[in-house]
């Protein structure tokens, strides 16, 4: 059939050496019907012709739209700090990248689209479930105003997935800044192949730190995204779940969403992964981990000095300045949710005093700082007499702000994508009903507005629908 749907592709990664990928085509799936197709994100990618009455089949790998060069990207990294040599995109493939209207090129990848030479023992696919949480939690983190990758389609395969059940098979687009990750820099440097490292070093800095020639200078700048990341994280109370060195994103996206969760009630050491038995990668975790990847990125970018022994000193001090950039970043993200816009050092004890009454009386996360706009928050303590005295401080210290309700509406969302309902959400889909789907995305859609038809989305899940674990 002829292919009305016009990606408008122009490929940078396939023209790197043939060492940096496998060139390999998505495997056909058996019966491929849409699930979502992301009609604002294609049109800002540049892509036309969404009436094509063939989505399904392009998105989910069967027919391969002209100006794509399908590969898998190499790359090694730590998973839970033990560094594995060779990963990849074991069920991706990367079909390209467009440059979009706003002048910004983006990889365009299936995920869950079949085996590829690094697969090792993956069956290459991914089930609904994940494929939906991905989707939706995505684009709530774009809402929310993070820095992420997107979701551009979601399809069903028509085929079985054997997880510890067979479970319906689904492909997600993803659209990416890029897929570069630090476990790229890794592989390279690991295997001292100086000459591709730098090439890849080449690219990332062409594509994404084009004021960064250096070495140092561009992993300064890579910690300051990631410095700002993840404190915007914590001031959503989100845990990725899985901060392996090749789910870290030299741009500064938020990438790879697996077993990641919103906190409901809170608590530094909240884990939801099923995989992270011992919380190291816990909701406070996070502020650490960032800067162990970090020091893992630093270390395969010594291999590119002329003299790499003398480089360790000035890296190491540059990894050990990241805490003060992200405690910097926290305290701003945390400040606003607060109402302070130009926080002072003090402030932070300030913030840090709510949070402790927020753990001891295990008050939901998102609903206190919303709180605090129109004095609900108080709700959230059994006993508020600590809050009450909290909150006179408080009251007394943003007296002289500007605008503190503005400053607090924009940073204490009204909706975040609730464990509870993500899995409901997953269950209805599996057995066939996409609606709580549609309907999540669009309360998602505008995380800051209280609507009156998403009131029953800002509670926390009632006892029996408190979500223990988050599987991938
Ligand atoms: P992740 O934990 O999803 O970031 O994946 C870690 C590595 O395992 C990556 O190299 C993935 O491509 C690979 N992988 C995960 N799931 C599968 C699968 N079902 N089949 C093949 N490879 C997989
Ligand atoms: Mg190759
Ligand atoms: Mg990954």
């Amino acid at each position: 059939w002829p292919m009305t749907l016009h990606i408008p592709f122009d490929n940078s990664y396939a023209a790197l050496p043939d060492s940096f990928y496998a060139r390999v085509r998505p495997e056909p799936v058996t019966a491929p019907s849409l699930i979502a197709i992301n009609e604002t994100l294609a049109r800002d990618l540049g892509i036309d012709g969404l009436d094509d009455p063939n989505l399904a089949a392009i998105f989910a790998g069967n027919a391969i739209p002209e100006g794509a060069s399908p590969l898998a990207q190499l790359y090694a990294g730590h998973q839970f700090g033990q560094y594995n040599p060779q990963l990849g995109d074991g069920r991706a493939v990367l079909l390209g990248e467009t440059v979009g209207r706003d002048g910004i090129r983006r990889d365009i990848q299936l995920k869950g689209s079949g085996r590829t030479p690094f697969s090792r023992m993956g069956d290459g696919r991914a089930w609904l479930g994940p494929v939906l949480r991905e989707y939706v939690i995505s684009e709530a983190m774009h809402a929310l105003g993070v820095p992420t990758t997107r979701a551009l389609a979601a399809v069903r395969t028509g085929d079985r997935v054997v997880r510890e059940q067979p479970l319906p098979g689904a492909v997600l687009t993803r659209v990416a800044r890029s897929h570069l990750r630090v476990g790229t820099f890794q592989v390279f440097a690991a295997r001292g192949e100086a000459q591709a490292l730098q090439t890849l070093f080449d690219y990332a800095v062409a594509r994404h730190y084009p004021e960064a020639t250096d070495p140092a200078t561009f992993l300064n700048a890579v910690m300051r995204r990631q410095a700002a990341l993840v404190a915007h994280w914590l001031s959503l109370g989100f845990i990725h779940g899985v901060m392996n060195t090749d789910n870290c994103s030299i741009s500064g996206e938020t990438i790879d969403y697996g077993p990641c969760a919103f906190m409901d009630s809170y608590h530094p050491e909240t884990v939801y992964s099923s995989i992270d038995r011992y919380g190291r990668y816990s909701y406070a975790a996070q502020a650490d981990i960032i800067v162990w990847n970090m020091a893992q990125l630093a270390t395969a970018l010594l291999s590119l000095m002329p003299d790499p022994e003398a480089a360790v000193e000035p890296f190491t001090a540059q990894v050990h300045a990241m805490p003060d950039m992200i405690r910097a970043e926290w305290l701003r993200r945390f400040a606003a949710k607060i109402g302070i816009a130009d926080p002072k050092p003090e402030d932070a004890a300030l913030i840090g005093d709510l949070m402790t009454l927020m753990q001891t009386a295990k008050a939901d996360f998102t609903n206190t700082f919303r709180g605090l706009i129109d004095g609900t928050a108080r709700d959230q303590f059994a006993d508020p007499t600590g809050f009450d005295r909290w909150s006179n401080i408080w009251q007394d210290r943003i007296k002289s702000e500007e605008d503190p309700q503005g400053l607090m509406s924009a940073a204490n969302p009204v909706l975040i994508p609730r464990n509870h309902q993500i899995e409901a959400m997953i269950a209805a889909s599996v057995a066939g009903d996409d609606s709580l789907f549609a309907r999540l995305m669009s309360a998602y859609a505008a995380p800051f507005d209280a609507n009156p038809d998403f009131e029953d989305l800002r509670l926390p899940p009632a006892p029996e629908e408190v979500v223990q674990a988050t599987f991938c």
